[in-house]
């Protein structure tokens, strides 16, 4: 499944955020730095309110919602790349997530210790997208004194890793994240085999005051700015507001935000935001039994977004039954979109869309 890692400063809501989002006190919020060291691994379902429509129509037993894996990630302090706080553990945690959600402290708490002693979101920013930048630069130079022998040898992966190295260097030594390097089609593969922590898409959450959830404040402000500058994704959130939400029920949590001037919990346009990031699309297949959502890359054709569901479904791909989201809830479900001419038969180059509902058939 998709990563997200949750970074940050020490004390800036890491921890809050990720037990709202796992509802689990797994993840212990704390008033001092370093509070969690293990990375707390949680899978949340990705709300899609497409699903229950679905369901409802083809009266689904079960309804099965689509999953993200969060990651707490702690330790990122000024010199984490040297060792400082929790030393370069963290880096390990960040090359395995798929996409950062950058957590910046974007609230005033004289009861809270800000590591930096001060509260300034950008320069928190900077902080850790600076620690990553070294990191990046050095894993780069182990890379390249490995590569020289295979060099030597003309091995044409080499050189071409070679290559993308160096332009990623030097983007890093004009002080810009790897991501900054445009990549082509072609070079796809060997960039993320490079596993650079700054070419991972970065989401900004502002962590506000809870009176402030709604309307954001000057913080959160400029961090959209920067955020529109990078070209990152950016969502305002106030991470108390979000604990206290995740223990309510549906009802309640409704009229909890309904109080606070908010429409939607946070998290789901966190969520959301992570998988648009992400560049994840949902399918959905339907039956009596069960309504599922499945998550696959944009682009993805039919025989690889079955094997999401099963390896079997890959290999033995004959065709998948089609049916767009709108049709088959104007068609008021699968017999009526069939009826109505909306039921495509696909076959193995079809590249899915979002909001398929498709039923695959294939040789056992
Ligand atoms: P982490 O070190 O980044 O994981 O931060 P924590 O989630 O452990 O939070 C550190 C402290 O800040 C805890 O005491 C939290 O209750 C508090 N905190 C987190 N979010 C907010 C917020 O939005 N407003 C205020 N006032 N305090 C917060």
């Amino acid at each position: 499944g998709f990563r997200m890692g949750i970074v940050g400063l020490p004390n800036v809501g890491k921890s809050t955020l990720f037990n709202a989002l796992t509802k689990t006190a797994a993840a212990q919020a704390a008033n001092f730095p370093f509070c969690t060291i293990e990375p707390n691994v949680g899978e949340v379902a990705v709300p899609d309110p497409r699903l229950e429509k679905l369901a409802g129509i083809a009266g689904s037993k079960q309804i099965i919602p689509t999953r993200i894996t969060f990651v707490d990630i702690a330790g990122l302090v000024k010199g984490a790349s040297k060792g400082e706080g929790l030393g370069n553990q963290f880096l390990a945690n960040i090359r395995e997530v798929d996409a950062i959600a950058h957590v910046l402290r974007c609230f005033e708490d004289g009861d809270v210790t800000h590591v930096e002693g001060r509260v300034d979101p950008l320069s928190d920013a900077e902080v850790i997208e600076t620690e990553l930048m070294i990191a990046d630069m050095e894993s780069i130079e182990r890379r390249m004194a490995n590569l020289t022998r295979k060099l030597k040898g003309g091995d044409k992966e080499a050189v071409a890793q070679e290559r993308l190295l160096k332009q990623a260097l030097a983007a890093l030594e004009t002080g810009k994240p790897a991501r900054s390097v445009e990549v082509t089609e072609d070079d796809r593969k060997a960039w993320d085999m490079l596993q650079l922590l700054t070419a991972k898409p970065v989401l900004y959450v502002c962590n506000v005051a809870e009176d402030e959830a709604a309307s954001g404040n000057e913080w959160s402000a400029k961090v959209a700015h920067m955020a529109a500058e990078q070209g990152a994704g950016h969502v305002v959130i106030s991470a108390r507001i979000e604990e206290e939400i995740s223990q309510l029920d549906a009802d309640e949590a409704q009229m909890f935000l309904g109080e606070m001037g908010l429409d939607e919990a946070g998290l789901d346009r966190l969520i959301r935001a992570g998988y648009d990031l992400l560049g994840l699309q949902t399918y959905f297949t339907v039956g009596p039994k069960e309504a599922r959502a499945w998550t696959i890359r944009k682009g993805t054709l039919a025989p690889q977004a079955a094997a999401v569901i099963h390896g079997d479904f890959e290999k033995g791909f004959i065709r998948a039954e089609t049916i767009a989201y709108d049709d088959y809830i104007s068609g008021n479900g699968e017999a009526g979109a069939r009826e109505a001419g909306k039921l495509r038969v696909e076959g193995k180059s079809y590249e899915v869309k979002d909001g398929d509902v498709l039923h695959f058939l294939f040789n056992a």
